[in-house]
């Protein structure tokens, strides 16, 4: 879980939403405002700021936390800073160099990286295309709660590079770049980024999805400070708060109701006047005496400084604005899966996410497919490490079934 918004305001940490442009949304986009979607260039990998659809001015996303990707110790927080972040000026990643690998990985959040560590305890030596948001979406949060085995919890940056360093000590080649372009029409498969060629003979497609916003700076600004996209993972720190949920689809509906657990009440804010959400949702939601729904109501601004304190509203039919007393806001408008470079080759649902034909496999042998790129049931750290795993046992079971490794060379898992 992650600490997002702690009302009682502590720390947090911000970052960018790396998500693709064109990809279509999962839900009711038509909340969110028109902003500029930032493609991933594959040319700049900037931890500075976020550079995600919606965030252009986002605080430095690792401001309390000094994490070293580069394979050594991790700094405590408050301890001393590192300064090699990927992507920041002078970095180089500890194991530049091979492209051609048994196991190409695309993506370094819990499914990628978890991939990585099986895949290099089973000899695979894999390359995991990292893209330009190492970690994943966890780099987005603060305090996880939910994750097994850190009873006190850990914050996401410092957990994904405990992740990181786990698959670079058995062998992992990590590259920090966005992939632009796949060619799976033939073994070795082949993968660019950055004009670089990689081949493998199997892949793993492991992007992730990417959590839409509003697009306004306060929203950004206050990410983890009471903004949230995750329910399941912030719902918990907003016992007896007053909250609100911006959407208007299923998924905001989802999420307005399990927050009814937790808050005191729950202002639904939806700027039309009908729902695409089920209706049986929707009357649900009208019968929750925790529930108020607001229709033809956009935010406008999150107020407050160091936490959520209340949104200012406009009316979208007749521009009257007014304020609203808010400890958090969970943005429910929608996820971007990341699909981009494989929508020519592997098949996409009616939301856009990859396909899953049977356990881990995509339509094409030898691709396979891992985490919340596909699974927009779930959406956990704990299922994409989950999926993570399955992918890779499944792609060295298959790279066996092809004599491209040895017979009985499987890891002791
Ligand atoms: C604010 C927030 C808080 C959350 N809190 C929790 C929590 O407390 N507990 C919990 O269990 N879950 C939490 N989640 C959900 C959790 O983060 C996700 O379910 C999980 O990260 C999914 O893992 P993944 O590896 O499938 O994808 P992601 O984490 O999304 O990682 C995708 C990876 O793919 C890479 N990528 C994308 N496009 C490309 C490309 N073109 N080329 C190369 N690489 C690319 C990205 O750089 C990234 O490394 C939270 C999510 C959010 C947004």
């Amino acid at each position: 879980m992650s600490k997002q918004s702690s009302p009682d305001g502590t720390q947090l940490v911000s970052a960018r939403n790396g998500s693709t442009p064109a990809a279509p949304a999962d839900s009711s986009a038509d909340d969110r405002s028109a902003v500029p979607a930032v493609p991933f260039s594959g040319v700049s990998i900037d931890f500075s700021g976020d550079t995600g659809v919606a965030a252009p001015s986002a605080p430095a996303p690792f401001a309390d936390l000094a994490i070293d990707f580069s394979g050594a110790p991790i700094a405590a927080a408050g301890g001393p800073a590192v300064a090699t972040l990927p992507g920041s000026p002078g970095y180089v990643s500890a194991h530049d160099g091979r492209t051609e690998s048994k196991l190409l990985i695309v993506g370094s959040g819990p499914a990628g990286l978890t991939a990585a560590i099986y895949a290099a305890r089973a000899n695979l030596e894999p390359i995991v295309l990292a893209g330009s948001t190492p970690g994943g979406q966890l780099m987005l949060t603060s305090d996880v709660e939910n994750y097994p085995g850190f009873p006190d919890g850990i914050q996401g940056p410092e957990l994904m590079a405990l992740f990181r360093s786990q698959a670079e000590r058995f062998g992992t080649q990590i590259v920090d770049v966005d992939i632009d372009r796949v060619d799976l029409s033939q073994r070795p498969f082949r993968i660019w980024a950055r004009g670089v060629e990689y081949k493998g003979e199997a892949v793993v497609v492991a992007t992730g999805a990417s959590a839409m916003w509003l697009g306004l700076e306060s929203e950004t600004r206050l990410r983890g400070r009471g903004v949230s996209a995750c329910a399941t993972c912030d719902g918990f720190f907003f016992r007896d708060k007053e909250i609100a949920v911006v959407g208007g689809g299923d998924t905001a509906f989802e999420e307005a109701s399990y927050l009814t657990r937790f808050a005191s009440k729950v202002h639904m804010l939806h700027r039309r006047d009908e729902f695409r959400a089920s209706r049986i949702m929707v009357e649900r939601a009208r019968e929750n005496p925790k529930i108020e729904i607001h229709t033809n109501t956009a935010v406008e601004e999150v107020l407050g400084d160091e936490k959520v304190s209340g949104l200012r509203l406009s009316d979208t039919e007749t521009g009257k604005e007014r304020t609203m007393p808010a400890d958090g806001l969970f943005v429910a408008i929608g996820h971007r899966p990341n699909t981009e470079a494989f929508r020519d080759w592997l098949e996409v649902d009616a939301k856009g996410y990859l396909v899953v034909r049977d356990e881990t496999n995509s339509q094409i042998e030898g691709v396979f497919i891992a985490g919340d790129v596909h699974d927009h049931r779930y959406r956990q750290a704990i299922t994409a490490a989950g999926d993570g795993c399955m992918a890779a046992i499944d792609a060295e079971r298959w790279l066996e079934s092809q004599g491209i490794t040895e017979a009985n060379t499987l890891t002791a898992w």
